[in-house]
């Protein structure tokens, strides 16, 4: 059983000193929540550059390691960091670990023996008591041991992290979530960017039907939010559709796209957000052209981001799978406004004149006005 679990988060380390110590102060509180949550009993302490969770709860490490800005944790021992304490416990670890050879694996932050030493003697002091063999290359068991000036930490695995930076590092924004696979994997990548959210849903009944889905996926998204409140905004957007698709059916989801731009446009102010998130990923359906990325967003004032957009389908559903949310988006129908050919090289005058003719402006304005706001 191991006495405290040491998080690791690479890139904040990088950071200058106030940053550092302002994004530190959020992970821990996002850790505290976590654990909290999770039910677990612990203490936190920070030194150069780790967070560590005193706990014998083995359930820490694997709460530390979805928490937002967390690179790796390891479930660690801490003794003082001498090498006699050090090879005791390295002994105690081998003689409790199933059977084979076996490596150290030494790092050193201070202390006046070197990395190398710690790893011949503690490697040798392990050898006689257990008669282990020594593999460096492959071995069936490893003990990394890590000095520094106060104590030394041992553990034998490093668990990858969720990666990213501490929820609420940067600002807010608002995702367009659909209720298909792509946009709550495109939320989830800037929340581990960063970036708290509000999520903003179309409800395009009778056209497609997907409110529930989105609002389950919001609940999971909620659950990596470490305990931030994740606001549900919903506006119906049924008489926009009607509208576009009756007057120039092949234009349609270019022009229904640029109402709901400016619709979340709103929403973004009202949520004090600073940007839009979507699931585009390029090419994946005919829509998703540059051309019309281009026609969709031309003249809006707000930066949208596309974090998927240069990924894979088989990549996004293996995030999506991971982040819990794959099986509710399953079976999500498309919209049955989609034009059976839709217009994939949209030219920015005849979107703009269209935009125009049908005031699509006044009404988000007054669609964004109806919008309603759940608590998840
Ligand atoms: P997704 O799987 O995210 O629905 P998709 O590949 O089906 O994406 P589209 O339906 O063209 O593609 O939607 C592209 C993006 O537009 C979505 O990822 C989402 O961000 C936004 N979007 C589409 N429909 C809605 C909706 N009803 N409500 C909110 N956002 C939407
Ligand atoms: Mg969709």
């Amino acid at each position: 059983m191991s006495e405290l679990v040491l998080v690791r988060y690479g890139e904040i380390a990088l950071k200058d000193r106030w940053t550092r110590s302002a994004w530190e102060r959020i992970l821990e509180a996002n850790l505290a929540h976590d654990l909290r949550e999770a039910g677990v009993s612990y203490r936190l302490s920070r030194t150069g550059g780790r967070i560590f969770v005193h706990t014998t709860d083995e359930r820490a490490a694997c709460v530390a390691a979805r928490v937002f800005g967390v690179v790796s944790v390891s479930p660690a021992w801490s003794v003082s960091p001498d090498i006699a304490s050090i090879s005791s416990s390295a002994v105690e670890l081998a003689r409790a670990a199933p059977p084979g050879s076996f490596a150290i694996r030494a790092r050193r932050s201070a202390g006046a023996i070197s990395s190398q030493e710690i790893a011949v003697e503690v490697g040798s002091s392990v050898q006689q008591a257990t008669g282990r063999p020594v593999d460096l290359s492959c071995p069936k068991l490893e003990i990394f041991v890590e000095a520094r000036q106060d104590h030394a930490f041992l553990f034998q695995e490093i668990l990858p992290g969720v990666g990213g930076l501490p929820l609420g590092s940067q600002a807010p924004m608002v995702a367009l979530l659909s209720g298909g696979i792509d946009s709550p994997v495109a939320a989830w990548t800037m929340m581990r960017r960063g970036c708290p959210v509000s999520l903003l849903h179309f409800d395009a009944r009778p056209y497609a039907d997907s409110l529930s889905q989105a609002r389950r996926c919001a609940q999971v998204l909620q659950r990596w939010a470490s305990g931030r409140r994740i606001n549900f905004v919903v506006v119906n957007n049924s008489r926009g559709i009607g509208l576009i698709a009756s007057k120039n059916p092949r234009a349609t989801c270019v022009l229904c796209r640029r109402l709901m731009y400016r619709v979340a446009t709103e929403i973004m102010h009202r949520e004090g957000a600073v940007g839009l998130i979507t699931g585009y990923s390029l090419g994946q359906v005919a829509s998703q052209t540059p051309e019309n990325i281009m026609a969709e967003q031309v003249g809006l004032n707000a930066a949208i981001y596309h974090p998927l957009i240069g990924m894979d389908k088989t990549e996004i559903v293996d995030l999506a799978r991971r982040i819990g949310t794959l099986e509710i988006t399953e079976e999500t129908k498309s919209c049955t406004a989609v034009p059976s050919k839709p217009m994939t090289k949209a030219r920015l005058d005849v979107v703009l004149e269209l935009e125009k003719e049908m005031d699509l402006i006044g009404l988000a304005r007054e669609l964004a006005e109806e919008a309603e706001v759940e608590r998840i």
